[in-house]
């Protein structure tokens, strides 16, 4: 293994392999530590779901940047990311989701994005199977360019790319320490040795906090674990991700005709509890059914775990924190990393290679968390 490089980025996920492209493309020497395969994290486990409607500035902006990324990220990469843009339909239960949603449109339309309220007629249009009784929605908001795109494609493009770029990905590597003097990185210690580095970026997902910890910073992560299921292949039946947040359920139709989907469990713990449970089974399929009676007689096919860091304002923690020179942080996503990744990745890019800072590494500092009266975002499946 190479005893020196520019740049160590721990973690193997969309993050860090996108991370690796970057700086690679710009002739920054970088080496990626994985403690086991590439997607082995969140990344592997998740609905790549691609959405520009947030209710917080920064997370719509990176949004909406990340989305003209990946709509020439193809071509960019010399891969296939199976990016698909059938949109997200968001449910509105009641006047108060009503009043926020027409904020949240507000803001999002001042960024540039097409999305609108629309009434119970236009959501039957959009998406014929749900029965809007049933769903108890007064209305939704519908953006036709969110979408989502394949999980693991898209990280063997970029891992691919950044290889080719000269980036040095080593997986099944553990970082177990990491050193620093006075107040700058020295090396980062693994199961096969130590590197030397002046540049550590910490994108570990959950166990970005065990990473910190290696160096006495303290980042305010906690586990949390999300079920998601899969069913057998149904005919063409509609095309947008719909959402509830009061619901706290997801589903939306693959190309290959599987329903990909999950629920909150309101009484779900933090920690890494990584068993599937009956319970989720049973409250996704009588909440799904309550949506869309019709998928009654569709077969699931496979149910798996995987962890949200989430954070107090379940929003992420990006840039470099105070008092240790070169430790950056991409991690905190609180479920939606993979959607945020391309801007994220440029964003701290940039501010390595040029230090060039921005509004929203500002904003999503680790510092934010002194000020009590935080944003948070609104609109999380949590
Ligand atoms: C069920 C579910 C559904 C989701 N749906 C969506 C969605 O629709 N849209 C969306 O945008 N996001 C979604 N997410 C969230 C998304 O998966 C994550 O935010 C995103 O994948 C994070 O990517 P990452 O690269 O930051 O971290 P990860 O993919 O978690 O990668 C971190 C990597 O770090 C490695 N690592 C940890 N410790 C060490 C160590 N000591 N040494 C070396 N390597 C280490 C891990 O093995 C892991 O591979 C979902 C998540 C889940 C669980």
């Amino acid at each position: 293994m190479t005893k020196k490089t520019d740049v160590v980025i721990i973690g193997g996920g969309i993050n860090g392999c996108s991370l690796a492209y970057q700086l690679a493309k710009q002739d920054i020497d970088v080496m990626l530590l994985e403690r086991q395969h590439l997607c082995s994290g969140g990344t592997g486990r998740c609905g790549a779901g691609i959405r520009q409607q947030w209710s917080t500035k920064e997370n719509a902006e990176l949004a909406i940047q990340s989305v003209k990324i990946f709509e020439q990220l193809d071509k960019e990469l010399n891969a296939e990311i199976g990016l698909r843009q059938g949109g997200y339909l968001i449910a509105i239960h009641d006047e108060k989701e009503l009043k926020q949603a027409e904020k949240n449109v507000a803001l999002q339309k001042s960024l540039g994005l097409q999305v609108s309220v629309i009434g119970p007629d236009e959501i039957q249009k959009i998406v014929p199977i749900l029965d809007i009784k049933g769903m108890r929605a007064i209305a939704a908001t519908f953006c036709p360019t969110d979408g989502h795109a394949d999980p693991f494609k898209t990280t063997d493009a970029y891992a691919q790319a950044a290889r080719r770029h000269g980036a040095k990905l080593q997986t099944y590597t553990k970082v177990t320490g990491i050193k620093k003097k006075k107040n700058t990185i020295e090396c980062v210690v693994t199961n096969k040795g130590k590197i030397k580095t002046s540049t550590v970026i910490n994108a570990a997902g959950p166990h970005s906090k065990e990473i910190a910890e290696m160096i006495n910073i303290k980042l305010p992560i906690k586990p949390l674990r999300k079920e998601i299921l899969v069913t057998e292949r149904v005919q063409p039946l509609f095309k947008p991700m719909v959402i509830s947040f009061t619901d706290g359920i997801y589903f939306s139709q693959q190309e290959g005709g599987q329903i990909l989907g999950g629920i909150s469990n309101p009484n779900e713990k933090n920690g890494y509890f990584s068993d599937p449970t009956f319970f989720f089974l049973q409250h996704m399929a009588q909440t799904l059914l309550r949506y869309a009676p019709s998928l009654n007689t569709v077969n699931v096919i496979r149910q798996w775990t995987g962890y949200y860091d989430m954070t107090p304002d379940a929003r992420p923690i990006l840039g470099e924190v105070k008092g240790v020179s070169g430790f950056l942080q991409c991690n905190g996503f609180s479920g939606h990393g993979f959607m945020l990744s391309p801007m994220v990745t440029k964003l701290l890019t940039e501010y390595i290679v040029d230090g060039k800072t921005s509004e929203i590494l500002h904003n999503l500092s680790l510092d934010r968390f002194t000020d009590k009266n935080i944003e948070k975002e609104a609109y999380v499946v949590g």
